[in-house]
Parts: C-alpha cells; structure tokens; sequence
C-alpha cells in the first residue's frame, strides 16, 4: 500500500536491518528464558481477577487470557528485578537505539511524531485542560517532546526517560530530562497532562503505573496511553503470528479492558481511538508470504491481495475510525482530588 498516512511498515523498520537485528532479539530470548525460575505469577493487570485461561505458548512463554475482562498477558513473567536486568543490558535495545532509531528518524518523525503530537494538543484543547507542564514517560530519543516544542502548547516539557544513552540523547537536543523511573519522581513535581507511548505493555505493574502518573497529575489532569490493541485487525487476525506478541510485551489490553484499568486508578475515560494505519498491510504481508491461510476466508483474500490497490487503504480506514485497529489511544482525566498515594 503507498500509504496516505505517509509512511510503510518497510520505511520504519527497514527489512535489512530488522533482518540484522533478529539475532539480537533471539539473545535476549535466551536471557529472560534463563532466569525462567524467577518468573512470577500475577492477577490480569487490567482488572485484577484471578480467573484466567491458558490460551498460548510463543518462544517459550505463557499467555493467558482473564476471563473477567478479556485481556490477554504473559502469566507467568519477569519479575520486576529480572526486568531491570533485561533493560538494562538487552542487546536489541542497543541496536535499536544505535541504528535503526537513528536510521529511520526522520520518517518517523513525520509520520509518527508529529501527527502524534497534533492529536494530543487536539485532546488538550477538546478537554479544555491547563497547558502549563506535560511530562512524557519513556521519551526515548526526544523526538515527540522536541515536536510538542514546536507546537509552543506547553511552558514546560519533561522527558522521563531512565536509560542513561537515550537520557543523554534528549539532553543533547536542549529538553529537560528525569533521568528516573517515574516512581522515583519528586512528591513537590505536579504535572498537567503525562503522555507515555508504547509503554504500558511493557510493564510488571500497570496498575502501579497508572497510579503513579495519578500522584502526579493536578485534578483535571489528562493521562494519554497508547499501547496495541489486543481486539484490533492485525492481532486478532494473525494471532500468535503477529509481531505485536513478543517476550517484551507482558500485557494486551483492548478498548474496554484499558479503560477499565483507568477507571480503578481514579481517572474518567474520556476517549478511546484506534488511529493505527498499518493493521491491513501486516496481515496482508503475512498472507502473501504464506505464514497466513486465507483459503477458507474468501472475504479477507479479496480485500488483502486481490482487490489490494483499490481496498486496502480503505479497509485500513475502516478498521481506524471504528475502534478495530491494533494501535489504541486511551485518554483519562483526574477525578480524585486526594493527595498523593504512598506508591
Ligand atoms: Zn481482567
């Protein structure tokens, strides 16, 4: 698909270096499956239930699915210790920092940064919020905090970001940086609205999470939440095929199962959109190189190869503006007005 939305999948993960960067993945596999034994079990990080059901093995992992709420998470995990160690040495982090962020910025910062950083500022004038400081959770190399610079929204921006060579790149480019996890954030430190962008799913704890960006937040705060859709196209389609499900990521959640998690951490939902644009092309990848049967869906095969130029934007479309695609935005606002919890 020459993509309307101005980018492929090819132009933000480039098929030669995705292929160098396999290695690096399969030890860091290696790594977190050594220290199996120090995995732990935990309730679904969405809605806390212990009632849940096996659902799949993938590169030596369990999932299992809540049977509450629908979210699927990684059951056992990496204790919180074993993922300390995992971020702090993992090998495909490396490279991704040193070659392939690096390597694809500039398309990403047209097609993923700054129409990221519009659909924020979007939800702040919709929401009517105070535009004072905006703290971003896992900044990475800067680029959304320098896109929201340009914007001029916001008197104060704050990259958190504990990986001390990512922490070092945004200082380069003049932000101001927490170089900290963000429970470690000063108790005197408020913020108007937190952004935090394909973080979540990573975590140990959601719930510790969510309620930490909650003692940071003023009431009336706005907490923006990006994270994969487990309900969307591309993953419900493929499956245990997709991509989306790896050893990093420990929760998929979905459009109410998120919300969900907002709501018991004190926060109103008051958005849920799955702008994703690259949900159709995946699966059609997947397809046409045989990994994904569509013999016995005539319908799917019609869309995704041979009516591909003419559908395949639109299909993508669809999916988008109806809550079907793998990529979801959830946006909460602060209700409770008590101080800080002891997190
Ligand atoms: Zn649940």
């Amino acid at each position: 698909m020459s993509s309307t939305h101005g980018f492929s999948e090819n132009d933000i993960r480039p098929r030669e270096l995705m292929a160098e960067k396999q290695k690096y993945v399969d030890a860091d596999l290696t790594y977190l499956l050594s220290r199996h034994a120090e995995f732990v079990e935990v309730a679904c990080p969405a809605c806390d239930s212990q009632k849940e059901i096996f659902k799949f093995e993938k590169s030596g992992f369990s999932y299992r699915e809540c049977l509450s709420c629908g979210t699927l998470f990684m059951n056992p995990r990496p204790s919180q210790a074993v993922l300390r160690d995992f971020y702090a040495t993992s090998q495909n982090y490396q490279f991704w920092n040193r070659h392939i962020f690096p390597a694809t910025e500039a398309v990403r910062r047209d097609g993923i940064f700054r129409p990221r950083a519009k659909r924020l500022s979007d939800y702040c004038r919709k929401f009517g919020v105070t535009t004072h400081t905006l703290l971003e959770v896992g900044a990475g190399f800067g680029t959304f905090c320098e896109e929201m610079r340009s914007l001029n929204l916001f008197e104060r921006i704050v990259a958190v970001e504990p990986s001390p060579d990512l922490a070092r790149t945004c200082r380069a480019r003049r932000l101001e940086v927490f170089e900290m996890p963000i429970g470690e954030i000063s108790a005197s430190f408020t913020a108007d609205v937190i952004a935090s962008f394909e973080v979540i799913e990573h975590l140990f704890s959601p719930y510790d999470f969510i309620m930490q960006c909650a003692s940071l937040l003023k009431p009336g705060g706005l907490l923006v939440i990006t994270c994969p859709n487990y309900r969307g196209f591309d993953i419900a389609t493929l499956k245990t095929l997709s991509n989306s499900i790896d050893h990093e990521h420990l929760n998929y959640f979905h459009t109410e199962s998120l919300p969900l998690l907002l709501q018991r951490c004190g926060f109103e939902l008051k958005e849920v959109q799955t702008p994703g644009t690259l949900d159709a092309e995946l699966v059609r990848k997947h397809a046409l190189s045989g990994a994904l049967d569509l013999n016995n869906q005539p319908l799917l095969r019609e869309i995704l190869v041979e009516r591909w130029s003419k559908l395949g934007q639109r299909f993508q479309d669809f999916l988008a503006a109806n809550c079907l695609s793998s990529h979801m935005w959830v946006v909460g606002m602060k209700i409770a007005v008590e101080g800080r919890s002891s997190l």
